[in-house]
């Protein structure tokens, strides 16, 4: 027990004498925050190291070029400074980076001639920019037996460094004020200006942000266009933009896509050819430009039609490097010519609208992948429900009406028996492309799951359902797969089963279901065929209730 008092006893003295020094750097640090000398910080160091380290001695090295020189000292005389003055090399190489007080005996004799001095400890003063000195203590032994006393001691010596610097920017100062008076005047009105624009930087930075989180949240090309297009309006002041973007019909050409303030027949027609040295010009310099920097001998082409329609300066939409289009801005509102920060602005606008561009075409690889079955390259299941959604709500809309099919592969689990897993595989992705191919541009095919299809078909009645239904069944039958004989009909096949909206049903749910009963009865009565839902009306079993819609 008395064992245990005496520890605590002992832990608090600990504790005690390490917030008094902690209570001594506070001092300091409030002194140094009032003055700017060096030398006073340096009489409270020593002091704080004479009463919590019984230091007697001490001596403040300073870097000066190739040498430490002495710039202060405890118990030693100003006049036996100079025999503290060494090569800086000697001492640096072995410091390297370290920030904690080192015996001396570390060093080689040869970097300390003087140790015999009483001095045995050296505190780094590390600054930014490396080794601005070093402090030498003659500490008596076991002063710094813990970690804690070792980092007080560094805060002593950065209090050390920072007081340096500070003192180093006050003669600066004092300096500049007394010999070149006028030029701080000056300075100081260039400093005023500077702020200004610093303030409408910081202004205009705000905007972008606030535009760019906007842009990059995007992923709507025609979206992306037009909100970029009104942010540029806004933020410098122009009459009219105007987005060149390729024709698409792969000859190389720009032409305006999107427009504001400008009316599209103006636009139309217009033509900015890739290969021209106009573009050629603008890709390679990276950045806005204006029509009047260019030498119009050069780029005559262009000129005549772009100055036509008032365009004053373009801006190249780069992607990845590559120029996707170009950006072109009429004069301004006001009338005053673009200034350098309009041009500057207008690059991060346009550099914005590259990487979101970029972003858009990175979504929709994601989009797609998300909407994509992996094996089949058909869309998923995902995409099939969502898309049939929309088109029945377009379907009911403008009154049309819309054909679902749903297929099955016949016997299939006998075919992966016989022949593996992997021909199985190869038969479903040669079946898709067969559906693919059989489809028009506006079908949608779509995997449903394991071994069976579904084809979503707009417009389509019950007549061009049937017959569709019929011309796959038979294309399949017809087309050899590898293998296929091991099937109980000799051959692959399909049964298909068909409803249509709103003839058989009256929302997705039920067409779903009536497509899949259909598809069901086609396997009852044999497989290798295909039925339509209207026609199994006068014996068709009544569906379960299902919410209308
Ligand atoms: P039915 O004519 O009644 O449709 O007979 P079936 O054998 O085709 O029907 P069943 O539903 O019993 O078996 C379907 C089989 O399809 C089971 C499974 O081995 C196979 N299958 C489902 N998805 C895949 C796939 O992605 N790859 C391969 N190789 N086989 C699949
Ligand atoms: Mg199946
Ligand atoms: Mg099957």
């Amino acid at each position: 027990m008395e064992d245990l008092d005496t520890q605590l006893a002992h832990l608090r003295e600990k504790v005690d004498r390490v917030e008094e020094k902690v209570r001594g750097i506070q001092r300091v640090s409030q002194e140094m925050v009032g003055n700017y000398r060096l030398k006073l910080t340096m009489e409270l160091v020593f002091d704080l190291l004479a009463e919590f380290y019984g230091c007697e001695k001490g001596i403040l090295l300073w870097r000066r070029g190739a040498n430490f020189v002495p710039a202060g000292g405890l118990g030693v005389d100003e006049g036996e400074w100079s025999k503290y003055r060494v090569a800086a090399k000697g001492v640096t190489s072995y410091l390297k980076d370290k920030r904690k007080p080192l015996p001396l005996s570390c060093f080689p004799p040869t970097s300390f001639p003087f140790l015999d001095e009483g001095l045995n400890f050296l505190l780094p003063l590390q600054g930014r920019r490396g080794l601005n000195g070093v402090l030498l203590l003659g500490l008596k032994d076991g002063a710094i037996s813990e970690s804690t006393e070792e980092r007080i001691l560094q805060v002593l010596a950065n209090f050390l460094v920072l007081s340096l610097q500070k003192e180093k920017l006050y003669l600066k100062a004092t300096n500049l004020s007394k010999r070149f008076k006028a030029q701080l005047e000056l300075a100081t009105r260039e400093f005023r200006s500077l702020n200004k624009e610093l303030k409408k930087k910081i202004y205009n930075l705000h905007n972008l942000f606030q535009v760019s989180t906007n842009v990059y949240a995007i992923f709507d090309i025609d979206h992306l266009f037009n909100s970029l297009l009104l942010t540029i309006l806004g933020q410098l002041g122009a009459k009219s933009a105007t987005i060149f973007l390729a024709a698409g019909d792969g000859e190389g050409k720009f032409v305006p896509k999107f427009c504001k303030g400008i009316r599209e027949e103006e636009t139309s027609g217009l033509v900015l050819q890739r290969k021209t040295a106009f573009c050629r010009f603008i890709a390679h310099k990276g950045m806005p430009i204006l029509i009047s920097q260019l030498d119009e001998s050069l780029f005559k082409e262009e000129f005549t039609d772009l100055k036509k329609i008032g365009l004053e300066l373009f801006s190249p939409l780069l992607v990845s490097g590559e120029l996707m289009g170009v950006l072109a801005l009429g004069g301004r509102v006001n009338g005053e010519p673009y200034q350098p920060e309009d041009l500057e602005m207008l690059a991060i606008l346009t550099n914005m609208a590259g990487v979101a561009i970029g972003n858009v075409k990175e979504y929709k690889k994601v989009e797609k992948l998300s909407y994509t079955d992996g094996m089949t390259d058909l869309h998923n299941y995902r995409y099939f429900s969502n898309r049939l959604e929309e088109e029945i709500i377009r379907a009911k809309r403008y009154d049309r009406s819309l054909s679902l099919i749903i297929l099955d592969v016949d016997y299939f689990k006998n075919y992966n028996d016989c022949l593996g897993h992997q021909q199985g595989d190869l038969a479903l992705r040669e079946l898709s492309k067969i559906l693919k191919k059989s489809v028009r541009k506006i079908d949608v095919v779509s995997r449903y799951g394991g071994e069976e299809f579904c084809v979503i078909m707009p417009e389509v009645k019950s007549t061009g359902c049937k017959k569709f239904m019929e011309r796959l069944r038979r294309k399949v039958e017809d087309y050899h797969f590898q293998g296929e004989e091991v099937q109980p009909q000799g051959k692959i096949t399909i049964s298909l089963g068909g409803a249509t909206f709103p003839q058989d049903a009256a929302n997705m749910d039920e067409l779903i279901y009536k497509a899949d009963f259909s598809l069901y009865e086609a396997k009852r009565r044999g497989r290798n065929r295909s039925i339509y839902y209207g026609e199994l009306q006068p014996q068709r079993e009544v569906a379960p209730a299902l919410s209308g819609g």
